[in-house]
């Protein structure tokens, strides 16, 4: 047998990254799955309109609160809150489906999905995205342009809560510099991936 034959099988890991939006969690996400093409980005659906540049399918499946509230009685998703007065959920058969085939998932949800997440999935790896300082979250809110004033405030209001949250996640990045916060981000799915209790037991 080979020594790496035992090492060869393990399951897919799903990688939570939550963040007050301004962040920059985007632009991290996309780097990183630049940098690992062979992961998977889950497609949340969510009853919020779609903003100029999104794309249905891609960014979000945008769909009506009708629509959300028989897929959640159908038990459809892993998931689902309400964030912004919207309502937001990861879909259920893409995340199983990738974790049985060994095919890492990244999760954009925000602090609340992240506990139920962890709750259901233990093996799960979440990571906290924190801004360089507020001052510099409400230029980077002010700067994307697409949020009217009072969205803008309630996203910082919102975003002072969740910080306080991350003592529940096993990682943090801050995003002061693009470059070092995307390292940062690769080292932790490095790490995870070389964790000997990830393997299934070879017979
Ligand atoms: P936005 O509307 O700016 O795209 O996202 C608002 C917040 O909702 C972000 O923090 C994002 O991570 C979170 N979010 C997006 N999809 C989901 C989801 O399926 N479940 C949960 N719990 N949060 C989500």
């Amino acid at each position: 047998m080979e020594p790496t034959s035992i090492v060869s099988r393990r399951q897919g890991i799903v990688f939570i990254i939550s963040a007050p939006s301004g962040a920059g969690k985007t632009t991290l996400i996309k780097g990183l799955l630049k940098r690992f093409p062979e992961m998977a980005l889950s497609v949340s659906y969510t009853t919020r309109l779609r903003r100029a540049g999104e794309a249905n399918g891609r960014d979000y499946r945008f769909i009506t609160p009708g629509r959300f509230s028989t897929m959640r009685s159908a038990r459809a998703f892993a998931e689902w809150a309400g964030v912004h007065g919207y309502l937001y959920g990861t879909p259920r058969a893409p995340l199983e489906r990738a974790i049985r085939s060994g095919r890492d998932m990244l999760l954009d949800i925000d602090v609340q999905g992240a506990r139920k997440i962890k709750r259901q999935y233990p093996a799960a790896v979440s990571i906290f995205v924190l801004p360089p300082s507020w001052r510099e979250l409400e230029k980077r809110l002010a700067l994307r342009g697409t949020d009217r004033r009072e969205t803008i405030r309630k996203r910082l209001a919102n975003a002072r809560r969740e910080i306080r949250a991350i003592m529940r996640y096993d990682y943090f990045v801050v995003n002061r510099e693009l470059k070092i916060a995307l390292e940062s981000l690769q080292a932790v799915v490095r790490a995870e991936r070389l964790r000997v209790s990830r393997l299934s037991a070879s017979k």
